[in-house]
């Protein structure tokens, strides 16, 4: 009798338990439409199975990482429509600008359908018409409140007027035109262009392919191009000693500056065009070089505020000057180590940089770390009104800093140890191993033990307004400066061994 009515609350429980483990497992699918460019209107079906709760909260990411401003991506749905799975329409509301609700019907099937308005060309936004379908993850596919840690996978049916569409999102075997992401922060980190693709030579670093396809690239030496595209990629490679993507891919967008760095692919703005002259080329590798350097420096070198990403508010940080300003020092040093630049031209670019940041007014106002946690209320670039006289900007005084730094660093430790320890140090330590990113205070050590000493002085410029003291850093590294030149850089005559030393590794002559 007792056994008996054990059994039965037994195999009521296991039959309980079965049902909870047989409930549909997560899957989530989107098809993406871009077969349609007359109408500026990419069409997305998003699949959805197994997901838990009475309603769901689909939501469309308010901003993009990378591009650190509030972007009005929700406003350019359109036609948002929600059935089960026997086609059954679902009743739905708006809840905030960006969430849409949906009735869910207990662990089956959802599927949410709904058109993006693609008609801004920049690189944070999507585009379509019949040159190309510009993708931009973040902007044109909603995500399932609570589910952004799940893989998704995505078919991108193109229009039959392109020939290809290049990302860096990985491929689903046997199937033509899918992909896939292990979650959403990788989903929202691969951009996608589809169009009459133009390539550049491919070429292999460290046996890992690279890739480089764009829209109206323009006329020049493909092949000659190539090839300095590979010298960037391989200093920025020596400098970290570690390839940490399978593959790399370059997305040309037609003409234009606009940039946005990914794991293993980045977007740019590009016309062959520009390479015809020395300074305009070196501007055109410089910006090639800044982004490409961004996905160890931001992307898997970062401060612990960017990632796993927030996509519903703005992410702050003070640490973009190290994100961003010292990547544009890093851009300087990768086209002087590759050969693309001369010594003159290195020197020119540090004093343009100081020359602008001591001309703003706002250098008596904002410190860098201000600039940075700031700069989703004054935005990166073109300010207006009283905020010029009361900003600066982290991608001047940004490099002009790590310059100084550099100097202190190797100017402390006899030149055995520089500002490309310190990137070393913190991509193993906390990329690698600790797999996060890492604080104000965690990045200023990484500095001090780099350089044996602290150094107050430096993370002053960081985090006052306090005046640098161009002069006795740059000596450190036998270079004078001359204020009433414009800031104007120069090899100082007299030096001694250690400066002489200094002078040479960094200046490579
Ligand atoms: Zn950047």
């Amino acid at each position: 009798m007792h056994y008996s009515k054990l059994t039965t609350i037994f195999s009521a429980l296991l039959l309980l338990s079965i049902r909870a483990f047989t409930q549909q497992p997560v899957n989530l699918h989107y098809t993406l439409s871009l077969e349609d460019p007359a109408s500026q209107k990419m069409h997305v079906v998003f699949r959805c199975t197994g997901l838990n709760g009475p309603v769901l909260d689909f939501k469309m990411p308010v901003w993009m990482p990378g591009y650190y401003q509030i972007l009005d991506y929700a406003k350019k749905v359109d036609n948002f429509h929600a059935i089960d799975g026997a086609g059954k329409d679902l009743g739905w509301e708006k809840t905030t600008p960006n969430t849409w609700r949906v009735e869910n019907p207990a662990g089956k099937v959802v599927t949410i359908s709904y058109d993006v308005k693609a008609t801004t060309p920049f690189v944070a936004q999507p585009w379509l018409d019949s040159t190309r379908g510009y993708v931009s993850p973040a902007g044109v596919f909603m995500y399932p409140n609570g589910y952004l840690r799940q893989p998704v996978t995505l078919e991108v049916k193109s229009w039959s007027g392109w020939n290809k569409i290049a990302t860096g999102l990985e491929k689903v075997a046997g199937k033509v035109n899918w992909y896939k992401a292990p979650d959403f922060d990788i989903l929202y980190d691969c951009p996608i262009l589809a169009a009459n693709l133009e390539e550049v030579p491919s070429f292999k670093v460290r046996n890992i392919p690279h890739y480089f396809y764009g829209y109206k690239i323009g006329e020049f030496d493909k092949a000659a191009f190539s090839s300095d595209l590979q010298k960037i990629v391989e200093q920025g490679v020596n400098l970290i000693g570690d390839i940490p993507y399978a593959h790399y891919t370059f997305l040309a967008t037609g003409s234009g500056r606009g940039g946005i760095e990914h794991l293993n692919s980045t977007t740019i703005g590009f016309s062959g065009d520009q390479l015809k002259t020395h300074d305009a080329k070196q501007r055109v590798y410089c910006f090639i070089a800044h982004e490409y350097f961004h996905h160890y420096n931001v992307k898997r070198i970062r401060p612990i505020a960017l990632g796993p990403f927030d996509y519903e508010r703005e992410n702050r940080t003070n640490g973009l000057w190290v994100s961003e300003g010292l990547n544009v020092y890093y851009e300087y040093m990768l086209v002087r180590r590759a050969g693309l630049m001369t010594g003159d031209d290195l020197l020119h670019h540090f004093q343009t940089d100081i020359n602008a940041y001591e001309s703003k007014p706002g250098h008596l106002y904002q410190s860098l770390a201000q600039s940075s946690y700031e700069t989703w209320s004054d935005g990166p670039f073109g300010r207006t009104g009283d905020s010029i006289n009361k900003t600066i900007s982290y991608y001047q005084k940004g490099p002009a800093v790590g310059l100084l730094l550099d100097m202190a660093i190797r100017h402390s430790t006899k030149n055995k140890k520089s500002l490309d320890d310190v990137m070393r140090t913190v991509y193993r330590v906390y990329y690698q191993e600790k797999k996060r990113g890492f604080t104000d205070a965690e990045f200023r050590k990484a500095c001090e033990d780099a350089a044996g000493v602290a150094l107050p002085e430096i993370f002053d410029y960081v985090y006052t307004v306090k005046e640098p003291d161009y002069a006795k850093y740059l000596a450190y590294g036998g270079l004078g400066i001359d204020t009433t030149q414009g800031f104007k850089l120069y090899p100082l005559k007299e030096v001694d061994e250690l400066q002489a030393m200094i002078r040479k590794d960094w200046l490579k002559e």
